[in-house]
């Protein structure tokens, strides 16, 4: 007879992560760069992975990683911890802050996987809700984070999948209210102008968490990483597997970081394509659309079935992420900026599916 080992109750009713995935022209639906990385780049990692000692374990402290990614933040090198993706890094928070008997808190609508990750780690997940335009309005954020005192608070801005950015008072009256530790995702902080990356400091109980698979064109590559408090970084380090992070990432993170400004063009070159997107998007009748600080735009179709607008522009060879079916994001589609040709693809193909 065979048996099947039950995992634990608490995961019965969750899910694995989706997106769906089409092999169309046009694929703007997981908010990566439309760019691949400089071919510079490539060519010097191809020359790099030939001498990386591949029989030896990696440096478990990642520490030439770490240098250059604590001068690219301008902060202390003990302030900067990596891993495989930044989710990996919101992974190892909550396994060192959250857990059993403990939680998290989010508000929603926001990135799936805070509380994904949050359950996985068995942490209870406390989530509250944003005003009507998407916003933590810091008065309900303050009662309701010293009323449920969360042992971890997780911030997103800006804000997957609304694209608000989250200002400053708000940041500074989450942190003031919150009792745990406070994680801002900032996994499309290149994309804004704002920043919690300066309000980290070494008493401060603060983490602001980054990630290269958006701005920096390297999803394929799984680095992300986290600022904060030396105390933090320690009790990361407590957590993570031993050698987690690849040598060759280790490699290619390191080697990134010398193409600094031909990311920081590229970026200014997506925020362009975004306004223009968004302006575009403005004058579309039947489409209602939020202002954006990253590299996507969410948008409501009006007066139309938001589900029946994502697949005609399927049938346009264009892939966007379909929200419609996500609580307060009913008719609400996600488009990633793309190059101008994807964008003006998916300008016309909306035009034409809300027509
Ligand atoms: C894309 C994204 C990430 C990135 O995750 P990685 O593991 O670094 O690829 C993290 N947070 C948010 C909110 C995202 O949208």
């Amino acid at each position: 007879m065979s048996i099947r080992p039950r995992p634990r109750d608490d995961l019965l009713d969750v899910g694995p992560y989706e997106s769906p995935q089409f092999d169309v022209a046009v694929r703007l639906n997981t908010n990566e760069s439309p760019y691949p990385p400089p071919e510079a780049f490539v060519a010097r990692l191809a020359g790099a992975v030939g001498s990386v000692e591949l029989n030896r374990y990696p440096d478990r402290r990642a520490t030439e990683l770490r240098a250059g990614l604590a001068e690219l933040v301008g902060q202390p090198v003990e302030r900067v911890f990596c891993a495989n993706g930044s989710n990996e890094v919101l992974q190892l928070l909550l396994l060192a802050y959250g857990g059993a008997g403990r939680s998290a808190a989010v508000f929603e609508p926001t990135y799936l996987l805070h509380a994904q990750i949050a359950r996985i780690t068995g942490t209870l997940v406390l989530s509250t809700d944003r005003d009507s335009s998407f916003r933590v309005d810091p008065g309900h954020a303050v009662r309701f984070l010293r009323d449920e005192a969360p042992d971890v608070t997780l911030l997103c801005s800006p804000n997957n999948p609304t694209g608000m950015v989250e200002p400053r008072d708000v940041v500074n009256a989450v942190l003031a209210a919150a009792p745990g530790l406070v994680a801002v995702d900032e996994a499309y902080g290149e994309f804004a102008a704002d920043s919690a990356l300066e309000l980290v400091d070494d008493h401060r109980p603060l983490v602001v968490v980054r990630t290269f698979s958006k701005a920096w064109s390297l999803a394929a590559v799984r680095l992300g990483f986290c600022v904060g408090p030396p105390w933090v970084v320690a009790d990361l380090e407590k957590v993570a597997l031993p050698y987690h992070l690849p040598a060759l990432t280790q490699v290619a993170g390191r080697l990134a970081l010398d193409w600094r400004a031909e990311t920081d063009a590229r970026v200014e070159s997506i925020v362009r394509e975004r306004e223009r997107v968004v302006a575009a998007l403005g004058a579309v009748a039947g489409v209602d659309v939020f202002p954006s600080g990253a590299n996507f735009v969410l948008l409501r179709v009006v007066g139309a079935d938001g589900h029946a607008v994502w697949e005609e522009l399927l049938r346009r060879g264009v892939l966007v992420r379909d929200f419609s079916d996500v609580p307060r994001l009913d008719n609400c589609l996600r488009v990633t900026i793309g190059t101008t040709e994807e964008n003006d693809a998916f300008l016309l193909a909306l035009k034409e599916a809300v027509g």
